[in-house]
């Protein structure tokens, strides 16, 4: 099989840092189409890879898994795509595409599915979106609709699905119902706009205080919930149908399970490198449900991007350049973002730093 040369940022070491990387792609194959990437986004799943905090990392990896970008080749078998076109890359570039997951449109949970970066792959290792060009299965492409930007609109490929998948899986839409957001970050800003895009009242959940007056006034949450303020949140008991957490490090269950109303559920998407405690009283007590989710199918993420383009669902984004990407990490490591970093990747790829 041929290859050939690409160039990205890579972490080497857990250091957090990433430096310029050459490094080759794979040939585009009948399946294949390749793009010229455009925007990036920076997701906290990126910052715990570099740092190998799930210790599964191999080095050197370039991150990246929200990419957007303009198809550039396309191979014999492809017919849904063209030069040219605006598409989108999520989390995942291949899978096994015949167990019950893969035929049920849920590659996500397929035992075999291959990840934009960090995998083992037809004799390589996938590399992600912090670079100049991709080579992807046309299965795992997505049309980015023509009204959605494309900076704002590439952390949907991650932060969006994830939110929006178990929002519709765990039935979190009826409308009137009350919805608790952890965590105000990437994926949690975006579960606040499908929150109130499906009729709910939002309340955030979040240990920033300074982050209560955009909640409110800029991402339209209905109320903030100071995590830190042990009355508020007495007061707040019993309150919540369903709660999506967000957050990344290791945090206490009692005091989220103890915000939900009876029959309460509580969706849990954040990935801590260590276990949480389960405490089982208040779960039993409230006959409440707790459960996972990871991102989403190819045809659900396709649905969910032609959502946003209906509703206007963007992210908030922080647009940097590729040479600020250590200090975006640096920033994010310590929830300081607002409220997802994008790498304006075409723009920072000059022939100077190359
Ligand atoms: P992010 O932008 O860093 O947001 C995470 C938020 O969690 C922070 O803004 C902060 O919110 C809160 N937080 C951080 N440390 C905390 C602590 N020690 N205690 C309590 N809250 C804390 O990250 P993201 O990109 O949204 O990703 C969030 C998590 O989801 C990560 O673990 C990521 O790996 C995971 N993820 C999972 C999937 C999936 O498919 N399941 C997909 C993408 C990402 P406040 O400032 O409001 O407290
Ligand atoms: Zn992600």
């Amino acid at each position: 099989m041929g290859s050939s040369n690409a160039f990205g940022w890579a972490a080497t070491d857990t250091s957090g840092h990433l430096s310029p990387f050459h490094f080759s792609r794979r040939e585009n194959e009948a399946d294949d189409v390749t793009l010229k990437i455009l925007f990036c986004g920076v997701c906290h799943s990126d910052l715990h890879t570099i740092k190998n905090d799930w210790g599964f990392t191999t080095y050197p990896v370039v991150p990246g898994h929200e990419i957007v970008g303009i198809v550039t080749k396309v191979g014999s078998n492809v017919t849904k795509f063209k030069e040219g076109d605006r598409v989108g890359v999520g989390v995942i570039v291949d899978s096994c595409k015949e167990c019950e997951c893969c035929q049920q449109d849920l590659e996500n949970y397929c035992p075999r599915t291959v990840y934009t970066y960090n995998s083992p792959y037809k004799g390589t290792r996938t590399q992600g979106g912090y670079s100049d060009f991709v080579v992807v299965h046309q299965r795992f492409v997505l049309r980015f609709p023509d009204n959605l930007p494309l900076d704002a609109g590439a952390p949907l490929l991650c932060a969006g699905i994830t939110v929006y998948s178990p929002m519709k899986y765990y039935g979190m839409t009826e409308p009137g119902k009350h919805l608790g957001v952890a965590g105000l970050g990437g994926l949690g800003h975006v579960a606040i706009k499908f929150g109130k895009a499906f009729g709910l009242k939002v309340t955030v959940i979040s240990g920033s205080p300074n982050k209560e007056a955009e909640a409110i006034h800029t991402l339209g949450a209905d109320s903030f919930l100071l995590s830190s303020d042990p009355e508020k949140m007495k007061a707040a008991m019993g309150t919540m149908d369903y709660i999506i957490s967000t957050i990344s490090a290791v945090h206490p269950l009692a005091p989220l399970l103890g915000l939900l109303k009876l029959n309460g559920k509580l969706v849990n998407v954040g990935l801590p490198s260590k276990p949480l405690q389960l405490p089982i009283f208040p779960l039993v007590g409230g006959r409440k449900l707790i459960g996972g989710s990871n991102f989403g199918g190819l045809k659900e993420t396709q649905e969910m991007l032609d959502f946003c383009a209906k509703h206007n669902i963007t992210a908030n984004i922080e647009l940097i350049k590729m040479d600020e990407i250590n200090t975006a990490i640096e920033r994010l490591s310590k929830s300081d973002v607002k409220y997802r970093f994008v790498i304006d990747v075409a723009n920072s790829f000059s022939s100077s730093n190359m």
